[in-house]
C-alpha cells in the first residue's frame, strides 16, 4: 500500500491465521523475545516512521506476528519502511526488537514471496557496480577535493562480489520481482 492510499482496516478472518507463525519466528535471530510483547505501544509512539506514517505501526507488527497474520504481513509493503533506527529496540520495557522482526519479515518475503521494493534492489546493485549503496557521480568526487577532503575509499569490487556470490545475494537479485512488477 503506497502513503497515498488510505488505509482501510479488514477484519481479520480465522482462516488468515497460523498459529505456529511465531514459534518459527521466535527461532529466528533477531525475533527471539516477540512472544514477551504487551502491545504496550511505546515503540510506535518513539517510531520515527510511524510519526509520518498513516498506517505503518510497529506494535501492529508484533501483533500480527503473534496472531500469525503471515500473509498479511509478507504482501504488505509497508513492511519496508521501517529505518532500522533501533529507536524501538532502545525502549522496548520488555527487550523485544523490532527491527530484528522486521528483518526477519524482510527476508521471508524475499526468500518466500521473491519479492522486495524496487528501491531496495537499485541499492543493492549499486553496491554490487560500485561498491557503494548511491551512485557516486564524478562531480561528487571533484567537490570533496576542491572542499580539501580525502577521496572516498576505493571499494574492492571482488570482494564484494565473492560476498554476493557465497551468500546467495547475486542469484536473489537476478530474480526478484519488486512490488511495483507484481501490481502492475
Ligand atoms: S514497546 Fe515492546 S512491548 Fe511495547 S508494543 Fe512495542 S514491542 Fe510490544
Ligand atoms: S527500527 Fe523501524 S520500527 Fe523501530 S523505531 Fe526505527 S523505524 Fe520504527
Amino acid at each position: 500500500m503506497s502513503e497515498t492510499q488510505e488505509y482501510v482496516p479488514s477484519v481479520i478472518k480465522a482462516k488468515e491465521m497460523n498459529p505456529k507463525f511465531k514459534y518459527e519466528m521466535s527461532k529466528k535471530h533477531g525475533a527471539e523475545r516477540l512472544m514477551l510483547c504487551f502491545q504496550c505501544g511505546t515503540c510506535t509512539a518513539d517510531c520515527p516512521i510511524s510519526r509520518f506514517s498513516d498506517f505503518y505501526r510497529p506494535r501492529k507488527i508484533a501483533r500480527m506476528v503473534q496472531l500469525g497474520l503471515k500473509d498479511r504481513l509478507l504482501s504488505d509493503e509497508a513492511l519496508w519502511l521501517c529505518s532500522s533506527c533501533f529507536t524501538c529496540v532502545d525502549h522496548c520495557p520488555q527487550g523485544v526488537e523490532i527491527a530484528g522482526i522486521v528483518c526477519v519479515l524482510r527476508n521471508l518475503s524475499v526468500k518466500e514471496r521473491g519479492v522486495m521494493p524496487l528501491v531496495y534492489r537499485e541499492l543493492a546493485s549499486n553496491l554490487l557496480k560500485g561498491g557503494y549503496v548511491y551512485e557516486i557521480v564524478e562531480s561528487r568526487h571533484k567537490k570533496r577535493a576542491e572542499l580539501g577532503l580525502p577521496p572516498l575509499p576505493k571499494p574492492n569490487l571482488e570482494e564484494i562480489a565473492k560476498i554476493f556470490e557465497v551468500t546467495g545475494s547475486s542469484k536473489i537479485l537476478e530474480n526478484v520481482k519488486t512490488f511495483e512488477k507484481v501490481k502492475s
